[in-house]
């Protein structure tokens, strides 16, 4: 059992105010019909002691509601055990009444309001069974004793019935305790598996967004692959007709990369995929422009709201940077590294593509114009 659950269940035994009251009520009534009746000071001293008992544990109460964080449940039962017994006690001390009048009424009051206030402590004081036991012990035993004591034979029929009254007390207070226990850790067990459950989920959400992003992108350049890109394509190809805006698409293409190739070889081909596919990603400006290995040694570059002009100056940009990175390509007319690019774009409000596939298509055409026109340049459909 928890202490969390430990807490709950002394917190159910502090959580009776009412009841004390009423109880306490009950004992002042018993007491003066008792003393009006036998007209001795006996009853008067057992209400002060019941009143001073009942006075302690309402004390109790309000400690335990202003309780420090740093005791111990097991501490606070045992305080409320203390007063719980005593007030049993009191109760089956009251049993002397059998023994020491012989009038019926105040016999009969005492009795009825003594086992009936047990049966109501038995239900509530179940959370700790000691406290709710030695209650039922105390009360119901020293009222056995008295009836055995007794000189009338009836008294004997009526042990019997004393005996019958703790077994029930005994077995409804076990019963009780089991099924509030039981309650309070299924309850306890269903949050822990809430919580579990939801660092599950977060750790899913985690995996699978790794997973998307492992299959959306490159291995050996680390920028968005093909099926990255076509999926971009298509969400900025829904958003154009949309927002009635441009988009631009740029194919780049390193120049004589296969003699780069041959001269350097394929890892120094792959090294030098690689700073290309950086140069462009440096390059690009916007959050929303996405660089794409199309295959092989060619990239493309979407562009989101640029229109015809936009696009030439990227590109030129492109172009541009890539030279500046002057990577050493012997087999190429200026001795370093170039790209050609092929550009398209496309407005909302028409155009020759109609769907994703033709702008590449157009863009592509575009790059054959600039490897024909001598490579190292860009030419944009008009
Ligand atoms: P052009 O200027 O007309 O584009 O000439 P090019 O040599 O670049 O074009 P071509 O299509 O003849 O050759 C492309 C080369 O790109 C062929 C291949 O060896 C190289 N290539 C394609 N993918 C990879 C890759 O992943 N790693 C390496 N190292 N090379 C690649
Ligand atoms: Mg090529
Ligand atoms: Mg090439």
């Amino acid at each position: 059992m928890s202490a969390a659950v430990e807490w709950e269940l002394v917190g159910t035994l502090y959580g009776q105010r009412a009841s004390f009251v009423s109880s306490l009520a009950a004992m002042l009534v018993t007491g003066g019909i008792a003393w009006l009746r036998l007209g001795n000071w006996l009853p008067v001293g057992w209400t002060a002691a019941a009143t001073l008992v009942a006075a302690l544990r309402l004390l109790d109460i309000s400690a335990f509601q202003r309780r420090a964080g740093t005791d111990t449940p097991q501490r606070w039962a045992r305080r409320f055990l203390i007063g719980a017994w005593t007030q049993g006690a009191l109760w089956g001390a009251a049993s002397l009444v059998l023994l020491t009048t012989d009038d019926a009424f105040t016999q009969f009051v005492v009795i009825t309001v003594q086992t009936g206030f047990l049966a109501g402590a038995a239900a509530r004081n179940n959370a700790v069974p000691t406290v709710a036991l030695g209650q039922v012990y105390c009360t119901l035993l020293p009222l056995l004793a008295v009836c055995l004591l007794h000189p009338s034979h009836y008294y004997l029929l009526y042990a019997v019935v004393v005996v019958l009254e703790i077994a029930a007390s005994v077995a409804t207070v076990r019963y009780l305790h089991r099924q509030a226990a039981g309650l309070l850790m299924t309850s306890e067990q269903n949050v822990a598996l809430l919580a579990s459950l939801g660092a599950a989920n977060t750790q899913l959400e985690a995996a699978n967004a790794r997973l998307q992003s492992l299959a959306t992108t490159d291995g050996l350049t680390g920028v968005v692959n093909r099926r990255g890109l076509d999926a971009a394509l298509d969400a900025e190809w829904s958003r154009i007709s949309r927002d009635a805006t441009h988009l631009a698409v740029l194919l780049v293409d390193i120049d004589f990369f296969k003699a780069y190739n041959d001269r350097f070889g394929h890892q120094a081909g792959d090294d030098c995929l690689r700073r290309v596919a950086r140069c462009l990603s440096a390059t690009v400006r916007r959050p929303s422009d996405l660089v794409a290995r199309y295959g092989g040694e060619e990239f493309a570059v979407i562009l989101p709201g640029t229109d015809h002009f936009g696009a030439i100056d990227m590109a030129e940009r492109l172009r541009a940077a890539v030279q500046a990175m002057a990577l050493p390509h012997p087999d190429n007319p200026g001795g370093i590294v170039t790209i050609s690019v092929g550009a398209a774009t496309l407005h909302a409000s028409g155009s020759a593509a109609t769907v994703p596939e033709e702008l590449i298509a157009l863009a592509d055409k575009e790059l054959y114009r600039a490897k024909q026109a001598g490579r190292n340049r860009v030419r944009c459909a008009a």
